[in-house]
């Protein structure tokens, strides 16, 4: 017998079909004999759906009004969950992230988790009821509801599941598991039995929106056993882990990010502080930057490029020529008609020759590469957008095989 936490994704629930398939997956495991604690998320698109009924109201919502609204999805997914276990003749309880003391930060929109209260659930686990939580929600030292960020119900699960120190956290979705491509663009991309948690992690922050990432962190700092699956076909999915057998390839995966911008600072002083200078600017705006480059000096003066997430372009560049002079720029660029294709696998720390298989992969397809980063277990390059697709095919059939 174990303490099993399995988390059902927007999809799996979507409506009352869905829900009764999902319903014998629990049976299923609850009738083994396990301990089930069930995290939900809102049925399809509730919570987008909320969003904009918000926005038809009033285009700038308080942030803690905003969180009112949007826990809501999650607890009609609980409640009619509860009703189709009941239907099946199965004990069940369902409840809210206030009811089992989710307790987290002030920041409405993007709380994080600070503990759980595990009284009542371990309480409801005793009279074996199978318990239901609402993902995505807790409330802050305030008493106020608070919501975790988009895609939050897997750090609400990954969370639950370190509280109860459960031996098995599944995350239920509508695709098999982690595919080493986006198998809608690659049609040879295949699902992985395994990954590790590092290379999940920068595959989450690529773009490979399995798996919130903050779970993922939760996941790797407490040891928890990951595993991502689908809610339509029963059969193994990705396990994450920390260490993983070598698979097919020193790579596990190929991701694609359209959502960049890249900006480039022209005639900077070449004298030490300018980067320091430049870089302070844009945190203090609150602006993440990703890949940066900067040129050989030449005539006293040198460029710096970097990219940011497409969204904060308009952003950057305002602060940027906010303070021009103090910076000593002579031009500013922005172009965010580019890609960031990468590579990630734990296997590249042991074999050489990764970097030079992608390049040889993007020079067999005609690609131009524009910048470059790696990591200890990536890969990044710049392309122009047109090209992402064929890139990452390109390299993908390289790693994997056409
Ligand atoms: N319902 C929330 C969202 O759509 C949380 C989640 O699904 O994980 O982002
Ligand atoms: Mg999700």
């Amino acid at each position: 017998m174990a303490l099993i936490v399995m988390k059902f994704g927007g999809s799996s629930v979507a409506d009352s079909e869905r829900m009764e398939r999902v319903a014998w997956i629990i049976a299923e495991k609850f009738t083994e004999g396990n301990d089930v604690v069930v995290v939900l998320s809102a049925q399809g698109d509730t919570t987008d759906i909320l969003i904009e009924k918000a926005n038809e109201i009033n285009p700038n919502p308080s942030k803690r009004e905003m969180d009112v609204l949007l826990s809501t999805g999650e607890q009609v997914s609980i409640a009619l969950m509860a009703m189709t276990l009941e239907k099946i003749g199965l004990p069940v309880v369902s409840l809210t992230g206030w009811q089992i003391g989710l307790q987290t930060t002030t920041d409405y929109g993007s709380a994080r988790v600070e503990r759980i209260a595990t009284e009542r659930i371990k309480t409801e686990l005793d009279r074996r009821r199978i318990v239901l939580i609402a993902g995505f929600q807790g409330i802050n030292r305030y008493d106020d509801i608070t919501t975790l960020g988009r895609g939050g119900s897997d750090t609400t699960a990954v969370s639950v599941a370190v509280t109860l120190n459960a031996d098995l956290c599944q995350i239920y979705t509508d695709v098999e598991g982690i595919f080493t491509s986006d198998p809608r663009k690659v049609p040879t991309a295949f699902k992985l039995d395994e990954i590790t948690y590092d290379e999940m992690l920068e595959l989450a922050s690529l773009g490979a929106q399995v798996l919130h990432n903050r779970s993922v962190e939760i996941a790797k700092r407490y040891g928890v056993n990951l595993e991502v699956l689908s809610s339509f076909e029963r059969k193994p999915g990705t396990i994450v882990k920390e260490v993983t057998k070598v698979e097919h390839s020193k790579i596990s995966g190929v991701a694609r990010d359209t959502n960049i911008a890249r900006i480039a600072l022209m005639g900077l002083k070449d004298e030490p502080g300018i980067a320091f200078k430049v870089f302070r600017t844009l945190a203090n705006a609150s602006i993440n930057v990703d890949i940066i480059l900067q040129s050989i000096g030449r005539d006293d003066t040198k460029d710096i490029s970097f990219t940011v997430a497409l969204g904060d372009m308009a952003a950057a560049q305002s602060v940027l020529e906010e303070n021009k002079e103090s910076l000593g720029f002579t031009d500013l660029s922005v172009d965010d008609n580019i890609a960031k294709v990468s590579i990630v696998g734990a296997g590249m720390m042991t074999a050489p020759g990764v970097a030079a298989q992608m390049f040889e992969a993007l020079y067999g397809a005609k690609i131009n590469i524009d910048m470059i980063s790696t990591s200890e277990i990536k890969i990044s390059v710049l392309v122009e957008k047109k090209d992402a697709e064929r890139a990452v095919s390109a390299i993908h059939a390289q790693f994997f095989g056409a």
